[in-house]
This record gives C-alpha cells, structure tokens and sequence, in this order.
C-alpha cells in the first residue's frame, strides 16, 4: 500500500518539517496490523515527495479480528496488503499525528497556509466508482484524476475492477490534506477493517473540521465512515448540521431534526423542513394581505428574499442586514449580477441595523421579522418596535420566532436552538409581547403557528400577523 504527497513550495525540502519527518531518513512504525514507512523518494528545494508505505500482515490483522474465531480464507487471502484501503488511513492518522494536527514549531505559517501538493494513491479502493471519488474530492479544492484499473490487462474485456488510481493536486493546508484522507480513504473504501468505538463521532468531527461541515458530499461521507452504526451517523449529522448553522448564521432549524435512518425499512413520507413551512406561511400571509411591495428585515442569506423574487406577486422586494458578510451570501444566490435589467429594478439589498431609525425601511406594503428578534437583545427590542412600527410603519408587520415550550421535542438540543439567540419565548411571553406592541402602536394584531403542532406545546414556530389599525 502506498501513498505519496509532493510539494513544489521551495524550498520544497520544508515538507520534512510540515511531516516532522527527516527527509533523509528512512523510519518505520510498527502499526497493530502491520509496518508502515516513511521516506522519501526525492527531496530536493524545487520538488519533494514523500511516500508512506504500508505493510499489512494479513496473520496480524486476522488475530485482531476478536475472540470470534472465522475460519474463512477471506480473512488471509484478500486485497489488504496492496490496496490502500482504511488501514493506510489509520496509519496515516497515526504516523503523521502532529502534522494533522497543525501543528509545526519551526514552520508555523507553512503550515497554517495552503500550499500546492500532489497526492498519489496508485491503487484505492472505491467501489462507488471513480465519479464519486470527484465527488467527495473536488468540492475541498482538488484537481482530481481518478482513473479505473483493468480487472486484468491481459483480458480488457473483463472490464475495470473496483480499484481506481487516485491522482489529486491543489493548493490545500497540509493538515487539512491528511485529514481529508484519514476520513475519506475509508469511507472510498466502503469497509473498515477495525473497530468502531462510541468516539468515533468526535474523532470524524475533529478531523472532519470545517470541511466536513460545508462538505455538499457530508451526508454520504458521514453515513459511510460511520457505516457501522445508524444511530451514530444520526448523531453526527445532527453534530455537523448544528456546526453549520453555527456557521451560516441563518435559523435553518431544518438542522435540529435528526435526519431519517437510511435503512429504515418503511419510506417515510418526506419531511418538509421547518424553514420551508415558514417560508410557505409566511407567503401565504402576504397574499392574503395583498402585499405587493416587501422588506425583509434580518433577511440573513436571502433564502427568503429569493423566494419572494420568484413570485411575480411582488413588485419590489428588499432585504436588509446588519451583517455585511450574509448579505455578501445573499448577493450570490440572487445572481444579482446577472439580473435583467426589469429584475434588477425588483430588488434591493442593503445593510442596515433594525435598532436605527432608517428611512429605507419606509414605504412597503409589509416588513418581515422571520427569526429576528429573538436575536435582539432584550434591551433593544424597544428600539426595533420603534424604528419598524413607529417609524417605517408598514400597513402589515409579520414577526416569527421559536416557540420555547417546543424544544423539548428536539431531542438533540441543549439550550435554545441557535447559538445567537438572546431569549426564546413561550407562547404566553410571545403573546404578551405582540399585545402591548399592537396597543401601542395603533396595530391589530393575531396569532399562529407554524409546523406540525403538538396538542400540548403548540407549533415549532409561533407567527405574529400585525396589520395596521
Ligand atoms: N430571516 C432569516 C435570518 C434569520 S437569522 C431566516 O429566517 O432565515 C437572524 C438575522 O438577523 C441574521 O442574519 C442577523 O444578522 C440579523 N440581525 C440580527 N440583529 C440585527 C439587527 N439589529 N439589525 C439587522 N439585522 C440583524
């Protein structure tokens, strides 16, 4: 089993200290289920490889296997020794722990930047094919050659085998580099050969890191290196999908339902997420109103502002911010630079704090508060009724947020359900407040619910319609 990586970052001898491995040694490291190597086949300052070969013994390896004795010959005759399967992820994991880990005293800011490396596996397992070895390697920057071999050369009509010779070049993190293989090898390979332990949620997590997390592959990544256990690829999905909305800064609450078992023996009908449902009430509101000019107030990435601009409905959408960075997001999934000129007059996107008065808030039919205020601290939330209802004064202001009660049905939660949020509110709070808010502000005002409701904690979202007295 080999696998090479090469650099041409002069001077390219550096990898050693990325590696903390001596370019001109040749070292060994005795492993549970074999020896690996590590040296290098050149080192020079335009160009640096070096090259990690395993050596399985298949005796050791079936001795590991457990008390349970299989007297198969699969379990000495098999591909193990020459593929590069989920034992060279291990050893790489171990071999080269500290440079997985980012760490390099001598050469910290090589190591904290990408630099341009080649990877070699010349002989992987993967028998998804070698389209989806594109898949899970070129969404994290990579150049991917991933390349079929013969099950035979003397007999091409046999076909390919399940093993593809794996070519990648990029300018990627040599830490991240090792991590993505220490993941991904395994789960190209579809069988791990060792135990998985009740850590093995962190251990992907941390390795995992923030690639993992935007990864568009995550879910066949996750379910795959956790192959073993349903439940804890449930966990880590839920983990990572916690992660990213950490991330995005948006209320994709779709994150806190744990996703639905693979192998569920009975097709489930499909679950509409809750952001969704909102976005559907919330339209739905808006048509009743006859609104025809809407602003989003905390429009986020501009899920929503999209959504209303494909409804010919509206005839002037904006959607406001106070973070630069989202609106940015919200730019490019609205292609606003590729917008006829008709659609670009249609929408406005602006940066903008809810707890100032703004004169561009002024003048729509409707203004949209969709899991806002609860990100409001509470000594501001005066401040926002202010500037949206005295002062912007729209003919209708619809508010969401979270109904508090609700979270007991997540099971996955501890806490409220977004790291940013400044207060949940019962229902009786949330009511509270819209009542003082209409009778001060000369609003009429009524209350639902949005998502499946439970006769005892109400829905998952509660919705405020306020329409101008
Ligand atoms: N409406 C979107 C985003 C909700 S997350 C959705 O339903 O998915 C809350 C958003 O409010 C964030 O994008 C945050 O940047 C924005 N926000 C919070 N406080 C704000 C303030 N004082 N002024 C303007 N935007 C604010």
């Amino acid at each position: 089993m080999l696998l090479t990586v090469s650099t041409t970052h002069r001077p390219a001898r550096d990898l050693g200290y990325l590696l903390h491995k001596h370019p001109d040694r040749v070292q060994r490291f005795s492993q549970p289920f074999g020896t690996a190597t590590v040296l290098y086949p050149e080192a020079t300052d335009e160009r640096c490889t070096a090259a990690l070969v395993l050596e399985v013994d298949p005796l050791q390896l079936a001795r590991r296997r457990g008390r349970t004795p299989d007297f198969s010959l699969g379990q000495y005759v098999n591909d193990r020794s020459y593929a590069a399967s989920s034992l060279l992820g291990v050893s790489l994991a171990d071999v080269f722990s500290t440079a997985r880990s980012g760490r390099c005293d001598s050469r910290q800011e090589l190591a904290d930047g990408p630099i341009p490396l080649e990877i070699e596996v010349p002989v992987l397992p993967c028998r998804a094919g070698p389209e989806q070895a594109r898949r899970v390697f070129e969404p994290l920057g990579w150049e991917v050659v991933a390349e079929p071999l013969a099950l035979d050369e003397r007999f091409p009509e046999w076909g390919d085998s399940r093993y593809v010779s794996l070519r990648l070049a990029g300018e990627v993190r040599l830490a991240d580099a090792l991590n993505q293989l220490h993941v991904l090898l395994p789960v190209l390979d579809e069988s791990k050969h060792y135990w998985q332990g009740s850590d093995e949620v962190d251990k992907l997590l941390r390795s995992g890191g923030s690639w993992l997390t935007a990864h568009p592959e995550r879910e066949w990544i996750t379910r795959r290196y956790l192959a073993r256990s349903a439940s804890l690829a449930r966990i880590a999905l839920a983990r990572i999908a916690l992660a990213r909305l950490a991330e995005l800064g948006d209320d994709d609450d779709e994150a806190l339902e744990p996703p639905e078992a693979e192998d569920a023996t009975q097709p489930e009908p499909a679950r509409v997420p809750l952001n969704r449902r909102r976005h559907e009430a919330v339209l739905g509101v808006l048509r009743e109103l006859g609104a025809s000019r809407v602003i989003d107030l905390g429009c986020g990435s501009g899920a929503f502002v999209r959504a209303l601009l494909d409804d010919p409905a509206y005839s002037e959408v904006a959607g406001v911010d106070v973070s630069a960075s989202s609106l940015d997001v919200a730019a490019r999934r609205l292609r606003l630079d590729t917008l006829g000129d008709r659609q670009r007059e249609r929408v406005r996107l602006f940066q903008g704090a809810l707890t100032y008065r703004d004169e561009r808030f002024a003048g729509y039919d409707a203004a949209v508060l969709m899991e806002v205020v609860e990100h409001v601290d509470p000594s501001r939330l005066s401040a926002l009724v202010d500037v949206v209802f005295a002062h912007a004064r729209p003919a209708s202001v619809l508010v969401t947020t979270p109904n508090a009660e609700y979270n007991v049905r997540y099971e996955l939660l501890r806490g409220r359900r977004h790291p940013d949020h400044r207060f949940e509110w019962t229902r009786a709070e949330f009511s509270t407040w819209c009542r003082e808010v209409a009778a001060t502000q000369g609003y009429d005002v009524e209350l639902r619910g949005i998502g499946d409701e439970d006769v005892e904690l109400g829905a998952p979202t509660q919705l405020g319609v306020f329409r101008r007295g």
